[in-house]
């Protein structure tokens, strides 16, 4: 059965490019930048991948003729992962030498954790072939990112922190949010020192206040980082931050594979559930 747009309405910004544009393009006026990211996850037959590296291209392509300013971001399960890895390495590449022409730039979302070490991997390479055009996603909750952060760091890649969005199992990460903030803050640090333009992705005040509170500490400019937020939530925060003269950049998902997307938004946050189930009583 397929749900009805309407419930994802509040998360995700259209099921086509065609109306997302004008939602882009208020936040653009507002000194905001965005990220657009084309839903869909884990596909399992080379058809549909090479479709998807397609629609990516086409997506870089409108993005350019549109006059927006938005990146993209990906997910390597959507470009073949879980097919073959270094099939995977093609299209990654495929898509990245037209990011490269059109200087644009292409993170690559982090997933769940059975992905970690080949995201990192194939982001490595691909930061070495494409350098700025490309970056990459670290989740404070796992264990193994104290290494991983430090390793990336030192490339000075290109990295937006967030806490993780993925159940994962105590073996593999933190369960607590105290512990979670904690390791958030530790990496963010490493990141605003050692790396030149770090992406603190989170909605938690007491993170946003500490990052900002630790730039000014450390005469860390504004001009060297940015927040990040999801669409649908907190824009208000963002415009604040925008008006302080904060570099912002919300995430913008948007096509008709929106399930798994706002499945995951209900299940970080009560709030969520409320706010969808407002929107079946509301015309
Ligand atoms: C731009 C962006 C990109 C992301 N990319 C990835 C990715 O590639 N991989 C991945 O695993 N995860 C990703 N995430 C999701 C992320 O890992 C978290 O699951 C998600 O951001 C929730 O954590 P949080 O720190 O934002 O706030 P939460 O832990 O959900 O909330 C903490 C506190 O923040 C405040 N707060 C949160 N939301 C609101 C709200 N709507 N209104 C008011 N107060 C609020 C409340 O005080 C709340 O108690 C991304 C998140 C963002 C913002």
């Amino acid at each position: 059965m397929k749900l009805p747009f309407i419930l994802a309405k509040r998360f995700v910004a259209g099921e086509s490019f065609q109306e997302t544009i004008p939602k882009v393009e208020q936040l653009n006026q507002k000194d905001i930048h965005i990220t657009l990211d084309l839903l869909g996850e884990n596909v399992d037959d080379r058809e549909m991948a090479d479709d998807t590296v397609a629609s990516y291209i086409k997506l870089l392509k409108n993005i350019s003729s549109a006059g927006l300013d938005s990146t993209i971001s990906i997910k390597l399960t959507m470009l073949g992962l879980d097919i073959d890895e270094s099939y995977c390495r093609d299209n990654l590449f495929k898509l990245l030498d037209v990011a490269r022409e059109h200087n644009q730039f292409v993170r690559i979302d982090m997933e769940g954790s059975d992905y970690t070490q080949q995201t990192i991997d194939l982001f490595k390479e691909a930061f070495r072939e494409y350098g700025k055009h490309v970056g990459i996603v670290i989740q404070a909750y796992l264990h193994r990112t104290k290494d991983d952060i430090a390793e990336l760091a030192d490339l000075g890649a290109d990295v937006r922190l967030c806490k993780g969005a993925y159940n994962e199992p105590e073996h593999i990460a933190l369960q607590n949010m105290a512990a979670i903030r904690q390791a958030f803050k530790e990496y963010a640090k490493v990141l605003l020192e050692k790396t030149s333009y770090p992406r603190i992705a989170t909605h938690d005040d007491e993170l946003v206040d500490w990052v900002k509170k630790y730039a000014s500490e450390h005469q860390v400019d504004q001009s060297r980082f940015e927040f990040q937020m999801l669409y649908g939530l907190r824009q208000n925060t963002m415009e604040e931050l925008a008006d302080q003269g904060y570099n912002t950049r919300i995430y913008v998902p948007f096509g008709t594979m929106w399930f798994p997307y706002f499945k995951r938004r209900l299940m970080e946050r009560k709030e969520n559930i409320w706010f969808v189930l407002s929107t079946l009583f509301k015309k």
